[in-house]
C-alpha cells in the first residue's frame, strides 16, 4: 500500500523523470522540484562544496527556498562561521536542528565526549543521536529533500538517482548533483563567487564535525578524511543516507 507522498508521483513517473534528468543540469532539477513541492521541499545542507552550490542554485531560483541544516554542536568554528555568511550573502534563514539534548547529556555521561574514538558502535551511537534522529525530526515536516550526493563520492554513492524515493525517511530524494565531478562543483562555486568552508583550502574535501574530519593527501579517497581512525571504508557512513542505498 503505497504512503500518500509515494502518491505524490507515480513509480513510473519517477523512473520517466529521473532518467529524463540525466541530461538535464541542477538547475533545472531544483526548478522542477521547487515547482512540484514548493514548502514541502528543503535543502538539507551540511555546508560543504557542493551544498554551498545547491544554496546558490535554489536561492537564484526561489529566494524563499527552505535550507535546512544539521547543528550536530561538534562542527567546526569554520563550519558556523561559513555558515553565518552564507546567511548574510544570501538574506536567508536556516532552519537548525540541534540533538536532543537530555539524549545527549545521557550519551555523554555513559561514554564521555568522545567516545566515537574508542569503537564503531559508539560512532554510530554518537552520529544517531547527534544527526540521524535531527534529521529525521526535520524531514517530517518535508514530502522531498535535496542532498548534494555525488556518485562519484564513492562507498555506497554510485547508485544515487538525480530523484528517487527514499524508502528509509518517506520521502523523494532530489539528488541534482549526482552526475558532477567535484571539479564541475568546485567551478560552478569559483564563476558566482559562492562563500565555502575555508576548511576546503587546507586540504579537507570532505567535511563534517570537528572531531571526526582530517585533511586528506593528495591521492586519497574524498572520503578517507572522514573517521579517519576507522580501518573499513564501507563502514563511513553516519545512517543520514545509508538506510536505502546501503550518505552529510
Ligand atoms: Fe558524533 Fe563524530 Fe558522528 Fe559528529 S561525526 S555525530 S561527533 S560520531
Amino acid at each position: 500500500m503505497p504512503t500518500i507522498k509515494e502518491t505524490l508521483l507515480t513509480e513510473q513517473e519517477l523512473v520517466t523523470i529521473a532518467e529524463r534528468f540525466e541530461n538535464s543540469s541542477p538547475q533545472q532539477v531544483l526548478k522542477w522540484a521547487d515547482d512540484r513541492f514548493g514548502k514541502r521541499l528543503a535543502l538539507m545542507s551540511s555546508f560543504g562544496l557542493e551544498d554551498v552550490a545547491l544554496v546558490d542554485m535554489l536561492w537564484r531560483i526561489n529566494p524563499d527556498s527552505r535550507i535546512m541544516t544539521l547543528d550536530t554542536l561538534r562542527l567546526p568554528t569554520e563550519t558556523y562561521t561559513l555558515i553565518d555568511r552564507i546567511r548574510a550573502r544570501y538574506g536567508i534563514d536556516i532552519e537548525a536542528f540541534t540533538p536532543d539534548m537530555q539524549a545527549t547529556a545521557d550519551m555523554v555521561g555513559t561514554h564521555g565526549y568522545n567516545l566515537f574514538f574508542k569503537t564503531i558502535d559508539n560512532r554510530k551511537l554518537c552520529c544517531g543521536i547527534r544527526k540521524v534522529e535531527p534529521l529525521n525530526r526535520s524531514l517530517s515536516s518535508l514530502d522531498a529533500w535535496v542532498t548534494g550526493l555525488r556518485r562519484d563520492q564513492g562507498m555506497a554513492r554510485g547508485g544515487t538517482q538525480i530523484v528517487e524515493w527514499d524508502d528509509g525517511h518517506l520521502n523523494y530524494k532530489i539528488n541534482p548533483l549526482a552526475n558532477w565531478s567535484f571539479e564541475q562543483v568546485r567551478e560552478y562555486v569559483d564563476q558566482h563567487k559562492v562563500p565555502y568552508n575555508e576548511l576546503h583550502d587546507q586540504g579537507f574535501p570532505s567535511i563534517g564535525c570537528a572531531p571526526c574530519t582530517r585533511a586528506v593527501e593528495a591521492g586519497e579517497d574524498l572520503r578517507a578524511g572522514r573517521w579517519w581512525w576507522e580501518d573499513d571504508p564501507s563502514a563511513k557512513e553516519c545512517g543520514l543516507h545509508e538506510v536505502e542505498q546501503a550518505t552529510i
